[in-house]
């Protein structure tokens, strides 16, 4: 592996000086030696001095920050950065066990590790790199997260196969670093699910609804419950333990629904107020008539890209409108975006404008955001991408 410098051009050191991660390839002068993609690079300002160091990747986002301390990426550096990490959630009762032991351990650039996604599941730990620095370093990083969680972690499962850099042509294969014994039962708040991280969507789970499926939770007692785009069936057992009246779980994906009635029926056998439908969303919407007072709307994200973003807020408001028109009165909406590009205050808008469509009497009960185990660099705003809203629809 190369090691080389990077010169940006003038004044486009400023924001790595207020510690953004990022450099863009706009902001590069020149190159030392012309480095090779997953490369440790060091970034200097246009006069040589030392800015950050960190991986340098093809494409818009050139290099990111490991580090803006003149420090060796190595094992040991890591080990540094996955202890704090985990020292985190460990202090904010993330990992307790029985009770909970489900939680996303690093978070990228949250976490001073950019690029770079760990979820725990009980015992498994499953990695995932977004850029080829963290993909070149993933058997170091799997030793020195079992350095850091000892006996806590008996597998380490890399699934990288769709979210690198296509172009990098690494053709990374899924596979266990460590271990490999399959148990895939995991908690999350008491309650038990099946995670399937070698078929599964992203690490096999989402972990970042837990704290609003809690809250989902709490408004359950006695309602008739609908979870749209319910992937794994998360919200639909907290709801039932909170005691909903029925609960239906609709996907278009029909493994999705064997994984939410195998899921429902982990945590409360033979209960007949479960149901689920493998469908699409807006047929099921336009024929399901008014039988729902707490609907839950958690789509994939609309928009992966700003240039689709005008499509996107179209998508949320035509959803949104269907679940305002079907909604009982004093009915309760909890409706997500996880799309990065579409801010809070675009998908406010896009929810109004679906309120307004409707002509109910709408109130924000709550604004809902990823959890603790999904931080935000606080130099890095772009990592904050789950938005919720809890409405209270008259
Ligand atoms: N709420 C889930 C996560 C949802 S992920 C949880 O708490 O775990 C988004 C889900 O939407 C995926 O499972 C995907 O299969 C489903 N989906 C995508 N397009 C859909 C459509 N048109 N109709 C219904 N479901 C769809």
């Amino acid at each position: 592996m190369n090691y080389t410098k990077v010169i940006l051009k003038p004044g486009k050191e400023e924001s790595l000086k207020r510690f953004h991660p990022w450099v863009f390839s706009g902001a590069i002068h020149h190159f030392e030696k012309q480095p090779e993609e997953g490369d440790i690079i060091e970034v200097t300002d246009y006069k040589g001095n030392f800015i950050a160091i960190g991986h340098y990747q093809i494409g818009s986002i050139a290099v990111r920050i490991l580090s803006f301390e003149q420090e060796i990426i190595d094992k040991e550096f890591f080990k540094k950065r996955l202890q704090v990490a985990y020292n985190l959630r460990n202090s904010i009762g993330l990992n307790r066990g029985e009770q909970n032991n489900t939680y996303r351990l690093v978070h990228g650039e949250g976490d001073l590790l950019p690029g770079l996604i760990i979820d725990i599941y009980d015992k498994t730990a499953v990695m995932q790199a977004h850029d080829p620095g963290m993909h070149f370093a993933r058997h170091i990083l799997a030793e020195a997260l079992t350095d850091v969680m000892g006996e806590q972690i008996k597998n380490v499962y890399y699934k990288s196969e769709t979210t690198l850099p296509y172009k990098a042509q690494l053709d990374p294969e899924n596979e266990y670093l460590i271990g490999g014994d399959a148990g895939n039962i995991a908690i999350e708040n008491g309650l038990k699910f099946h995670v399937d991280w070698l078929k599964g969507q992203k690490t096999g789970f989402f972990v970042d609804q837990r704290e609003n499926r809690s809250l989902l939770e709490h408004y359950s007692k006695d309602r008739s419950v609908l979870n749209m785009f319910c992937y794994t069936g998360g919200f639909s057992f907290y709801a039932m333990r909170g005691g909903a009246k029925l609960v239906h779980s609709v996907d278009s994906s029909a493994k999705a629904i064997d994984l939410t009635c195998k899921n429902v029926e982990l945590n409360f056998p033979g209960d007949r107020r479960h149901e689920a439908f493998a469908e699409d969303a807006f047929k099921y919407l336009d024929r399901m008539g008014d039988q729902y007072d707490l609907i839950i709307l958690d789509p994939p994200a609309f928009a992966k890209h700003k240039n689709v973003l005008h499509n996107a807020l179209q998508g949320y408001r035509k959803l949104n409108a269907k679940a305002f028109e079907k909604i009982k009165p004093g009915g309760i909406l909890f409706t997500f975006s996880c799309s990065q590009v579409v801010t809070k205050e675009n998908f406010r808008l896009a929810v109004f404008s679906a309120a307004a469509q409707s002509k109910r009497r709408v109130r924000i009960l709550h604004q809902l955001t990823q959890p603790a185990d999904h931080p935000v660099n606080i130099y890095h705003p772009e990592g904050e991408y789950l938005k919720g809203l809890v409405l209270y629809v008259e």
